[in-house]
């Protein structure tokens, strides 16, 4: 399979070499050349797949030939090895809970996908490949995490101090091994620019092999297309069309469900809601995309100022506003809006939503307002435990913390200072 830059001034290149290099030279998002529909066939006789099937198959295509077929397999048995269970909250909504692998949310999926893609690409080399990412929260755990052990791998993660969960910076800063933890003196927004700032600076890509794992890798982001035809999977006996419902920050997983409908999923709608940080939102009610500072949320994991994937989104649908409009809606919800979702799904569905879950809830409701006759499909992204302050405080009740949180909640936290551009700099060259 062909990439091209969605900057459109760098050559166009394989699987392969987009997975190791993250962002294109030009500094653009890689994006596959053509994206092949599957056989009418294949949503036919679904019901008949297992998971590890369908993903292949909705894979194959973007991997091409650069991973040998058996290999692709085991990597996506690998990958997928837990379930993504569907509650049915009653005829107007489902919740898809992609929470259920090592670090609790569904970038588990992403970054143990690409964690094994490049472990393949590096397999003969000598040379170690840095991943550099920047993480509002669930990112971070979850790389670390897809990435410990994996040969000829260095992974450092940038965090912004202060502002991701108990939990979440225990997922990142208490593995050791070839995972460094940097805890940087700022905003999420403050991270990703000294990961891209790095990726740019011939000092450093000169002497090291950087790449990426936020869902600007494509490794990262197309494998998020999986749970959504596993979701149709289990939806269709009952509902034809659905409408899925993603919390979104940096818009990648939405934009992985938007791929699934290129190869054919039918899908009616796509609604993405968003917390206080609304760059989209205010670009789908105005037609001027004006992205601000990140402000600090609730969902800290949607806390993103300028979506990095919504160029991709633009470019699947031609960038036709009007294409967009017609298959995607926006709403943006506050903190206290979130603790209302939260509250009313442990009232009425003893449900025990996290925040971001809470806020795809609220653009389910918001959307079925308009559109009564719809099935909606909320994307849970995370287990409530990563949450547990919020979560305790607003339900009054005890949560159940499972054993993939209690086993890290007494590890010694290891982590590096940093304000700086510079003093990243130093520290990678200086490893
Ligand atoms: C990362 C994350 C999101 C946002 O996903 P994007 O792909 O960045 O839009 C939502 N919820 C949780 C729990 C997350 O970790």
């Amino acid at each position: 399979m062909t990439y091209y830059s969605l900057n459109r001034k760098a050559p166009e290149t394989t699987f392969k070499d987009a997975v190791i290099r993250g962002l294109a030279p030009d500094k653009g998002l890689y994006f596959p050349k053509e994206i092949s529909p599957l056989p009418k066939a294949f949503f036919a006789t679904i019901a008949h797949k297992t998971n590890h099937e369908i993903a292949f198959e909705a894979i194959k295509q973007f991997v091409g030939t650069e991973i040998p077929e058996p290999i692709l397999k085991s990597i996506i048995e690998e990958t997928l090895n837990f379930n993504f269970p569907i509650i049915n909250l009653n005829d107007q909504i489902s919740i898809l809970e992609l929470f259920h692998g090592q670090t609790m949310a569904f970038k588990d999926v992403g970054a143990r996908f690409m964690a094994r893609c490049l472990g393949f690409f590096n397999r003969n080399n000598n040379n170690e490949v840095t991943v550099l990412v920047a993480t509002s929260g669930d990112t971070g755990g979850a790389v670390a995490n897809g990435f410990l052990g994996v040969k000829g791998v260095n992974v450092v993660i940038l965090y912004p101090s202060g502002k991701v969960s108990k939990i979440q910076e225990k997922q990142l800063t208490t593995l050791g091994k070839n995972i460094t933890a940097i805890e940087v003196d700022g905003v999420f927004d403050d991270c990703q620019d000294m990961v891209k700032r790095a990726f740019v600076d011939t000092d450093l890509t000169s002497t090291m092999q950087l790449t990426s794992a936020n869902s600007i890798n494509i490794a990262r982001w197309l494998p998020q297309l999986f749970y959504y035809l596993f979701a149709y999977k289990a939806l269709k006996p009952k509902y034809d069309d659905i409408v899925f419902c993603v919390p979104s920050g940096n818009y990648g997983n939405i934009c992985a469900g938007m791929v699934a409908q290129k190869l054919g999923l039918p899908v009616e709608h796509f609604v993405a809601a968003n917390n206080a940080n609304d760059a989209v939102v205010r670009y789908m009610d105005t037609k001027t995309y004006n992205p601000k500072p990140s402000m600090a949320t609730l969902s800290n994991a949607m806390d993103v100022g300028n979506p990095s994937n919504f160029v991709r989104i633009q470019e699947l649908y031609n960038n036709s506003f009007e294409d967009l409009k017609s298959h995607l809606s926006t709403f943006s919800f506050s903190d206290t809006e979130t603790e209302g979702a939260i509250l009313e799904l442990f009232n009425a569905h003893n449900y025990i939503a996290d925040p971001h879950g809470a806020i795809g809830y609220l653009g389910a409701k918001a959307y079925l307002k308009k559109n009564p006759k719809a099935h909606t499909v909320v994307l849970e992204t995370a287990h409530p435990t990563k949450f547990l302050d919020v979560v305790k405080r607003v339900i009054q009740n005890k949560v159940e913390i499972p054993v993939q949180i209690r086993a890290i909640m007494d590890k010694p936290k290891s982590s590096i200072k940093i304000a700086t551009y510079k003093e990243l700099k130093a520290l990678l060259l200086e490893s």
